[in-house]
């Protein structure tokens, strides 16, 4: 028996992200198209050597932004916008990525394609556009010289292409006409692709149709039956790939479907693949057996006891594969000198994946004797993270079961409770204030990374960062908001911030994932039980309280926001996980109001992007999530303002959760909707106040009085104005100071202007 692995994407960023550095120079005019061109060259033959104990190594994965973007430039299907500027098709390619080439220097952009995420994963992806005018035309040019590439290069290549319906589905209509009438021009376009694939010598393509996770229409459905019964007349082979959850309802459109083989996840959709097996008298299944969505090792016995009755059915028509893409996790594991070496041998991340995959494929092959040591190493490891009193924390458990509705719920309803917030704060109609972090100046980031180094003391970085929270005190002061906020100098980020100070995380030093562009993140890693073991924004919160007689609003972030953010341990349910941390951050609320602040807020901007890829799983979600917001918030007294902070638009399928989480105020994103969004509030009757962002923060452009007067009277139709807060759409810090007083200045004279007018008007 011939077990065949392969590998369905590489992450693309390379071990020291030198993709990020050779786009970035690029784009700033340093550096010229051919040298970046040469370090993109030079990563996908180091990733190809990478992926060398594999029978298909997968080409075409390797973007110089983003995938769905090159299938656009593939098609011939990039905005007329972008294509009718002069330029090479490199400028073309960037200016639809991010507004500009470097050929646009002094002139100003054009808008830049739509970016959103990739199904339910922090990658994002630009956002194929469609009018009824749209027609394709094959560009195959990067993909063959890329093929050619790996063949030179003595590598098995499997091409890798979006399929046509997830092609459409991930795309938008931009004038209401209906993208699926575009299937039937699209179709010969791939034809031609697929056969000059194979005409340049490829046996197999990899065609992705991750739409079959999500909750399809019949139209959708049927899509699948009109492109597959055309495609199956071309040359290649096809493996037809869908992963991060099962197909659920969509098995059935698997069932005829005539292609040569198919890819399941089987770690998210292990029940279904016997169905399958049954459906696949004469193809291939490529089993997705290692997740490719998380950095913990395989169990690799556990996977053999699954694999072998399906080996002995399928026989050499069995491929093993990484669940989805490796996009998704962290190059390599052995760069990482620093990590505590117990929790590293519980990991794996790219590289160690598909070492992983070579041993079940030589255990299947040859027997588990074979690979004895391996497979007994690979035991001792999971033996030990099971075991590690690292990883189990009796307290935690004990405290978590102790967990009852009452903590979750405040002593008084909102109505009842918000007049007496409303006697002790004592605001004015239409108060003001700021989302929590104020410009991240470089002086600020040198303070941090010298503090980290050991070069300056923790004395003077203290005194640093209280001189910091001193001049945005006095900023906001003058500016005359309401609730101040101290300015998070002192955070990185907001997550890593708080999980580098709880028990339960470890960080690594280069387990970087590519989120968009050249942008990436390194999410920490939740290896056990979580706990606090001592305050963590208290002595900055209540430092810069005692700095003004205004209210200061402690900032945290959420329970949801921060697991969503990390690389979650896969021992327990998520949801356990997240109780975990709403403890710990309900310890922090309390530690908060008793330290004297009023106002605490929490941050919740990733619960919406938490939501399951099917719909029928969105209520179980929403259920745990909204608990745990309520755990960390709820246990305050009556005269405590909660307040949380969402940075984004869509709220309708989730506003009775949100209204659920029972915070006092929650800040919202609406600037650039033109309070839109606030319809669904205004139609659910929410109850509690609202912040509707009035100043866009992800523009350097200030906002004139004018323009945040409207958005608010525009709110005040929506909304009652007692029940409104004027604020900007999110935290500044990715912004400079003289923009932000600018634009602040502006937002508190609309507040006082209007605040005026409804005086008057009582
Ligand atoms: N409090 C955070 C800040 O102001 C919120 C950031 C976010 O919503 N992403 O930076
Ligand atoms: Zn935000």
């Amino acid at each position: 028996m011939t077990i065949t692995i392969h590998n369905l994407g590489y992450p693309r960023i390379g071990a020291k992200r030198e993709l990020k550095f050779a786009q970035e120079a690029y784009w700033r005019g340093e550096s010229s198209e051919q040298s970046l061109q040469e370090t993109a060259k030079r990563l996908r033959s180091i990733h190809w050597q990478d992926q060398k104990v594999l029978d298909f190594v997968p080409v075409g994965d390797f973007s110089l932004y983003d995938q769905v973007l090159d299938m656009s430039v593939t098609l011939g299907n990039l905005p007329s916008r972008v294509t009718e500027l002069p330029g090479s098709e490199l400028d073309a390619f960037f200016r639809t990525a991010r507004g500009r080439s470097p050929a646009d220097q002094s002139a100003g952009g054009v808008a830049a394609g739509e970016m959103t995420k990739w199904f339910n994963s922090n990658y994002h992806y630009i956002v194929p556009e469609f009018s009824a005018e749209t027609t394709f035309t094959l560009n195959a040019e990067r993909l063959l010289e890329q093929l050619a590439e790996a063949q030179a290069l003595g590598v098995n290549a499997k091409p890798v292409i979006i399929g046509p319906v997830s092609y459409l589905w991930l795309g938008k209509e931009k004038d209401g006409s209906n993208k699926l009438d575009l299937l039937e021009q699209l179709l010969p376009v791939y034809d031609d692709l697929l056969n000059q694939l194979a005409d340049a010598g490829a046996q197999w393509v990899q065609i992705d149709e991750p739409c079959l996770v999500t909750t399809l229409d019949a139209d959708f459905r049927h899509a699948f039956d009109i492109a597959y019964h055309q495609l199956h007349r071309s040359k290649p082979k096809l493996l037809l790939a869908s992963y991060f959850s099962d197909l659920g309802a969509n098995l059935d459109i698997l069932r005829e479907l005539p292609v040569d083989g198919f890819h399941l996840d089987l770690v998210h959709a292990e029940h279904e693949v016997f169905r399958l097996i049954d459906w696949c008298d004469t193809k291939v299944l490529s089993l997705g057996v290692i997740d490719g969505r998380n950095i913990w090792k395989t169990d690799l016995n556990a996977t053999l006891d699954k694999l072998e009755p399906i080996a002995d059915r399928l026989g050499d028509r069995l491929w093993l594969a990484p669940s989805s893409s490796l996009l998704h996790v962290p190059v390599d594991l052995s760069q990482e000198d620093t990590l505590d070496t117990e929790i590293k041998s519980w990991l794996a991340f790219a590289k160690q994946k598909l070492s992983e995959l070579h041993v079940l494929k030589v255990a299947l092959e040859e027997g588990r004797e074979a690979v004895r040591d391996e497979l007994d190493a690979n035991t001792a490891a999971l033996a030990s993270r099971r075991a590690s009193t690292r990883v189990h924390n009796s307290a935690v458990a004990q405290r978590c079961a102790a967990v009852n509705a009452d903590m979750g719920t405040r002593k008084l309803p909102y109505a009842e409770r918000a007049p007496l917030q409303h006697a002790h704060l004592r605001l004015p109609l239409l108060p003001t204030t700021t989302i929590g972090s104020f410009p991240q100046t470089a002086e600020i980031r040198k303070y941090r990374s010298d503090y980290r180094a050991g070069r300056i003391s923790e004395a003077e970085y203290i005194a640093a960062m209280h001189a910091d929270i001193d001049q945005c005190v006095a900023i906001q002061e003058e500016l005359g908001l309401d609730v101040l906020v101290h300015g998070e100098a002192e955070r990185n980020d907001m997550v890593e911030y708080f999980g580098e100070q709880l028990d339960g995380y470890v960080f690594t030093r280069f387990a970087w994932v590519q989120s968009y562009g050249s942008r990436c993140v390194k999410p920490p890693i939740i290896y056990g039980d979580v706990s606090r073991p001592k305050a963590m924004t208290v002595p900055w919160s209540a430092y810069a309280q005692a700095q003004t007689k205004h209210h200061m609003k402690a900032m945290l972030t959420g329970p949801v926001t921060i697991l969503n953010w990390s690389f979650v341990r896969d021992d327990q349910p998520r949801a356990d996980t997240c109780r975990q941390i709403a403890l710990a951050i309900r310890d922090e609320v309390l530690d908060l109001e008793a330290a004297g602040l009023n106002v605490i807020q929490i941050d919740e901007p990733a619960l919406r992007e938490g939501l399951p890829l099917k719909r029928e799983h969105w209520q179980p979600y929403l259920d745990w999530a909204v608990e745990a917001f309520r755990l960390s918030a709820n246990g305050v007294r009556n005269e405590t303002q909660i307040h949380t902070h969402m940075c984004y638009s869509e709220f309708n399928d989730i506003i009775a959760a949100i209204t659920e989480m029972d915070a006092d105020v929650i800040t919202i994103e609406t600037s650039r909707s033109d309070m839109e969004l606030l319809e669904v509030f205004e139609n659910f009757h929410y109850p509690n106040e609202i912040g509707p962002g009035v100043y866009d923060i992800h523009s350097p452009n200030v906002p004139t009085v004018d323009s945040m007067v409207a958005l608010i009277n525009k709110a005040a139709e929506k909304i009652p104005v007692e029940r409104l807060w004027v604020n900007p759409d999110c935290g500044l810090k990715t912004r400079a100071w003289p923009e932000t007083k600018a634009a602040l200045e502006h937002m508190v004279s609309a507040a006082h202007q209007l605040r005026k007018k409804h005086r008057a008007a009582a």
